[in-house]
């Protein structure tokens, strides 16, 4: 990497380490001629996903807005913020992985309720009530009892 002070070619590598949780390494650099230090950082180069919502409009995938929705929802339960970052983390590798540049927000909602209920029951129900936007509570003890069953049939994994 160039030298931005002396336009040097050839800057050294004079220190490298993780920064952050493996996503990240920070370099310190050092140009040979002129002395000047400078810091760089290298991270895994990722498509921007784009979430197609069901009015049919576009925008970009935002993990901070998924993560408030979810804040919301388990507001008041025993969830923690590193649990719903690892869902959240999860739910992005699986969206990076299946190499689509686009996701529909049913999906993408789809996706969080099969992560949540094994996190909470109730940040589940109030996830799914805003989700589908219940209008009957009819359609909220269908919801309740596909739970109850799903619980029984197939114990979660701790
Ligand atoms: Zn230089």
């Amino acid at each position: 990497m160039k030298c931005s002070q002396c336009g040097c070619e050839d800057t050294k590598v004079i220190e490298s380490r993780d920064a952050g949780d493996g996503q990240a390494i920070r370099r310190r650099r050092a140009c040979p001629d002129c002395g000047y230090r400078f810091t760089t950082y290298e991270r895994l180069e990722r498509p921007q996903l784009i979430v197609i919502k069901n009015d049919g409009t576009r925008e970009l995938f935002n993990r901070d807005k998924l993560l408030a929705g979810l804040y919301r929802a388990c507001e008041k339960t025993s969830v923690t913020n590193y649990q719903l970052e690892r869902l959240v983390a999860d739910i992005e590798q699986n969206l990076y992985a299946c190499g689509e540049p686009e996701i529909q927000t049913t999906k993408l909602g789809e996706m969080v309720m099969e992560r949540l209920p094994a996190l909470s029951e109730v940040a589940y129900v109030r996830f799914a009530s805003v989700y589908r936007r219940f209008t009957d509570i009819a359609g909220f003890e269908r919801e309740l009892s596909q739970i109850k069953k799903r619980k029984t049939s197939e114990p979660l994994k701790a």
